[in-house]
């Protein structure tokens, strides 16, 4: 299982958005292209996409699964959500509530917590576990509203599980953490109609999902053997994640089989054409993620003259391929 995951999620229209058009043809489970209203075409490609008649339990197994069982070998994990407003990144990350009773609807939180359990369970280990759980409250969350939706989500909803172990007997503690991040809307601030301390709040939002890409920029497109500047601290959102990312980066690196964290993102867009260019821009920053980890990668390799470009796994390279 390949250590970075990103995939992409098209939630279905909404009442609201009854009879508009779409943007988005369906390929298969990985592919599909998106088309504005000149109907000039741009092909996207991931590790998986989850098309609007997609379960939650679907997106579970694929994106979070894998990484909630390692947090329980102390190997650390984060899952992050990104997309506009209104395109489904709270929907995937809690269901239509944090409290959802609807197994159907429940999201990646109330399944993360019910496997975490279980794995412990049945670990098959004689262990004391300690499970905590932080988090900025979502009562306090910061809710304004915005033209592009009545109750977005100003403010990045961060997730943190820590998971210890301790063995009797072994005077050793393992500790995996596990990072969930439902980021706020990425959408631009003119859309939004946004006024005052929303607008302001928007311009922080979008100066920490900058942050974010920066980071993951430096990270990827550093040469082998060279230190590259890196600007965690450039926001508080980058400083949170700056242990998930780089342990993700090093142990895809050294090929690792799992590595010492793995890293998922998915990319949520709305399936209307009036939302085109926000979801176009949604589906590039997930594209990015993976083009320059690759290709920068594969470069550095061939370089060394190692030839180990042949070990990357298939789901790694395949994205490439259909690059917009
Ligand atoms: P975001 O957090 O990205 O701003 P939400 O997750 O709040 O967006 O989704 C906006 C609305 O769309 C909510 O009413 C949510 O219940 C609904 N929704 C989002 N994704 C889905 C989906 N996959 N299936 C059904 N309803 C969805
Ligand atoms: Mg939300």
């Amino acid at each position: 299982m390949a250590n970075i995951r990103v995939c992409a999620r098209l939630r279905p229209a909404n009442s609201k958005e009854d009879g508009e058009a779409l943007c988005f043809t369906r390929s298969d489970s990985q592919c599909f292209t998106l088309q504005d209203e000149k109907d000039e075409h741009y092909m996207f490609s991931f590790d998986k996409v989850f098309y609007e008649d997609s379960e939650q339990a679907d997106v579970y197994e694929f994106l979070a699964r894998p990484i909630v069982t390692d947090a329980v070998k102390a190997i650390n994990g984060t899952i992050i959500t990104y997309g506009q407003t209104g395109a489904g990144k709270t929907y995937t990350m809690e269901g239509a509530g944090i409290l959802e009773t609807d197994n159907h609807k429940k999201g990646l939180l109330p399944r993360v917590v019910d496997e975490l359990f279980e794995a412990i369970n049945f670990c098959g280990e004689t262990a004391a576990y300690k499970i905590k759980l932080s988090m900025s409250g979502i009562a306090n969350r910061a809710v304004g509203e915005t033209q592009m939706n009545m109750a977005s989500s100003r403010s990045h909803c961060i997730y943190i599980f820590t998971v210890q172990k301790e063995v009797a007997n072994e005077k050793r503690v393992s500790i995996g953490k596990l990072v969930l991040v439902d980021l706020a809307g990425s959408e631009k601030v003119e859309k939004t109609g946004a006024e005052g301390r929303v607008l302001e709040e928007a311009k922080t939002i979008n100066k920490s999902l900058s942050a974010l890409g920066n980071v993951i920029n430096a990270l990827t497109s550093g040469q082998q053997g060279k230190a590259n500047h890196v600007p965690f601290r450039d926001s508080k959102l980058t400083r949170i994640l700056q242990d998930a990312l780089v342990s993700t980066i090093v142990s895809f690196e050294l090929h690792l089989e799992g590595g010492s964290s793995q890293t998922a993102l998915l990319c949520c867009c709305s399936p209307c054409l009036c939302n085109f260019s926000e979801s176009l821009s949604t589906l590039r920053f997930g594209a990015r993620y993976i083009t320059y980890l690759c290709l920068e990668l594969a470069a550095s390799i061939v370089d060394d003259d190692r030839n180990d470009v042949l070990f990357f796994p298939y789901e790694f390279i395949y994205p490439f391929m259909a690059e917009p």
